[in-house]
């Protein structure tokens, strides 16, 4: 099972950024969302995929245009919070109400349920029975919110609520600790490894990208460290042709596809 993922949010919207978590600063930065998930789109509409995008609320509200055109061209939209705060840095009453602002911001764009959901940085644990108690009740059906060692567990998982169950579909990360099948790890791997990890392909795979992964301009920003300049920028011309290789080679599906497979599998057993 390879499922294919992209979580909508601008280039500024990573962790390593946090005390300029507002959306007072944000408002002030150029956004470069817009062609970058294009570009997203083009790739997709061309190698024919469907994905999953989980949408960070803020965005939709500020680019609606952008969530309807993903909603045309026959995509999932999921939920990533409205502020793309840690999961794990709110109380339980702040965790809903973020929730709540992204999935209705989401809706009223959309005009259909959100059903998905995917927590900023993975920064759900499975011991955090309370968030997946809220996502529950909140009409979310499954979520990818949680990053694993790989064990070679049997996937997804499903965890009980009292609103229902709810299917959770991880992040896999290697023994080693590198979850490389997206993002900065996805671009900044040097090829031997790549291909190693690659070949043959693992029975599991979560592809997580940002439309920042694919922006060969991506600004250099005094948000950011020397380092961190460096490390954002680097590889983003590259991204698209590492992937498009493999997104031919190996097929994925959206989460909802995936939800289906599963849902058959277990009655077939
Ligand atoms: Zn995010």
């Amino acid at each position: 099972m390879h499922i294919l993922t992209f979580d909508i949010e601008d280039w500024f919207h990573t962790h390593q950024n946090r005390k300029h978590y507002s959306g007072h600063v944000w408002a002030h930065l150029p956004s470069r969302i817009e062609e970058n998930t294009a570009r997203i789109l083009r790739m997709l509409d061309d190698l024919k995929l469907k994905a999953t995008f989980f949408i960070l609320g803020w965005e939709a509200a500020q680019h609606p245009q952008i969530v309807r055109q993903i909603q045309h061209q026959g995509h999932e939209i999921g939920a990533h919070s409205h502020w793309h705060h840690h999961a794990n840095l709110l109380s339980p009453g702040d965790f809903e109400k973020d929730l709540i602002l992204c999935v209705d911001t989401l809706q009223d764009i959309t005009g259909e349920p959100v059903i998905c959901h995917r927590a900023p940085g993975f920064s759900l644990r499975l011991s955090d029975q309370w968030a997946f108690e809220i996502l529950a009740a909140h009409g979310i059906l499954y979520d990818s919110s949680v990053k694993l060692r790989n064990t070679g567990q049997n996937l997804p998982l499903v965890i009980e609520t009292h609103a229902g169950l709810l299917t959770e579909y991880p992040l896999l990360e290697t023994r080693l600790g590198i979850p490389f099948t997206g993002g900065g790890f996805f671009r900044n791997l040097p090829d031997e490894a790549f291909n190693l990890l690659f070949d043959p392909p693992p029975p599991y795979v979560m592809y997580y990208f940002h439309p920042r992964d694919f922006d060969p301009g991506y600004p250099y920003s005094n948000l950011f460290s020397f380092f961190r300049n460096w490390l954002n920028k680097r590889n983003t011309d590259l991204c698209l042709q590492r992937l498009i290789p493999v997104l031919e080679k190996y097929p994925t599906m959206p989460l909802i596809q995936a939800n289906r497979h599963k849902i058959a599998n277990t009655q077939g057993t």
